[in-house]
């Protein structure tokens, strides 16, 4: 630290994001949540020297053109969206918008790493509602809390989903407060809020093109909302950085958003890959939470987390493993191609042989 940094940022924890080793050359990189696939060929196309020669030029404030692609494929209007630098964006300048001293922010004590860095960097208090024995939300600890709700649905890193039922009592409970569901995952079997879009004016739905469209490196996310909480969003993006999406992933954007048919290929393979990666482990004795995501959370009664991450690792296979007390017995898996499962299937075969209890 310099001596220079202000007081109030001295003691912030930040973010630690999963590894993103140099040379992935023969390494099974199952950590980040990825997806194994590349992004839609018509990504590829777009991405063409004549866009690339337009780099002199600032890209569009309002991302006209990945902001209709989605308002056709989501059926919402191009009001509703903002785009942001990966949804980790959007989720920055909600807390920024919608928290305060008298809305600190409230989630779970097992979800995404970053809500409790956002809430300390701009200075709240936030409340951790544990998640029940079971890993599960209870809807009805969310209840009249008046405070800034996030809710990531599916969960991370459990991979459980809630309810649509459970996510409408939320809001229903929480009518002059923001609710935001973080829906990274749901693409892969979680339902969504979107519908509820236009009967909840307190809802805010939070979503990425890193998992399930093949563009984490883009850095491409959106908040769906009504006109007057986008706009408040937009408040918060057009006094820190216009020009937050640049000129190549807007075009990425708008070609992934459009290739429907590319996109539910992928997420059917990775879904069918899960169950078959959790039918496997599941018959050498893994206890695996029902997932709906593109990664799964295992733990195996014979190997400690720690122990079958670094063994996985000594085998050239990356996944994580959290130290946090309540969750250290699991490994968090990502969902890869089929051939990159079947390694760590053998992989899981061969450690379990060396710690057998
Ligand atoms: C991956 C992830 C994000 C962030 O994704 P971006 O790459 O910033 O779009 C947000 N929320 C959850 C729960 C995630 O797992």
């Amino acid at each position: 630290m310099s001596r220079f940094l202000s007081a109030r940022y001295s003691d912030i924890e930040p973010y630690t994001p999963g590894e993103q080793p140099k040379s992935t050359a023969q390494l099974i990189k199952l950590n980040t949540n990825e997806s194994p696939f590349p992004p839609s060929p018509n990504v590829i196309k777009a991405l063409n020297e004549s866009e690339i020669s337009k780099l002199n030029l600032y890209s569009d404030p309002d991302t006209k053109d990945v902001v209709d692609a989605l308002s056709k494929t989501l059926g919402v209007s191009p009001s509703q969206i903002m785009m942001g630098n990966g949804s980790d964006e959007i989720l920055a300048f909600t807390f920024q918008a919608f928290c305060d001293r008298e809305h600190q922010p409230c989630f779970a004590d097992i979800t995404y790493g970053f809500y409790p860095v956002f809430a300390s960097i701009f200075g709240l208090q936030p409340e951790i509602i544990p998640l029940r024995e079971d890993f599960t939300i209870c809807a009805e600890d969310y209840f009249n809390k008046n405070k800034t709700i996030f809710i990531a649905n599916p969960n991370a890193p459990t991979g459980l989903s809630l309810s649509l039922s459970d996510i409408k009592n939320i809001l229903q409970h929480n009518k002059d407060n923001i609710v935001l569901i973080d829906e990274a995952y749901v693409d892969f079997g979680g339902e969504t809020a979107l519908p509820l879009i236009n009967k909840y004016d307190n809802l805010i739905v939070c979503r990425t093109f890193s998992k399930s469209r093949n563009l984490a490196g883009a850095r491409l996310g959106f908040a769906v909302s009504n006109e007057q909480v986008i706009n408040d969003l937009c408040k918060m993006k057009f006094s820190f950085n216009p020009y937050n999406i640049n000129r190549l992933s807007i075009i990425a954007g708008r070609e992934a958003a459009l290739d429907t048919e590319y996109f539910n290929f992928c997420v059917e393979k990775i879904i069918k890959a899960r169950e078959k990666t959790v039918s496997e482990l599941k018959k050498r004795g893994f206890f695996i939470l029902d997932s709906k995501t593109n990664f799964i959370f295992a733990r195996h009664p014979d190997i400690s987390g720690e122990n079958f991450y670094n063994a996985l690792r000594e085998k050239n296979i990356l996944v994580r493993h959290f130290g946090n007390e309540r969750i250290k017995d699991f490994v968090r898996i990502t969902i890869g191609s089929d051939e990159q499962m079947d390694k760590l299937i053998i992989a899981a075969d061969e450690i379990l042989k060396e710690n057998k209890k």
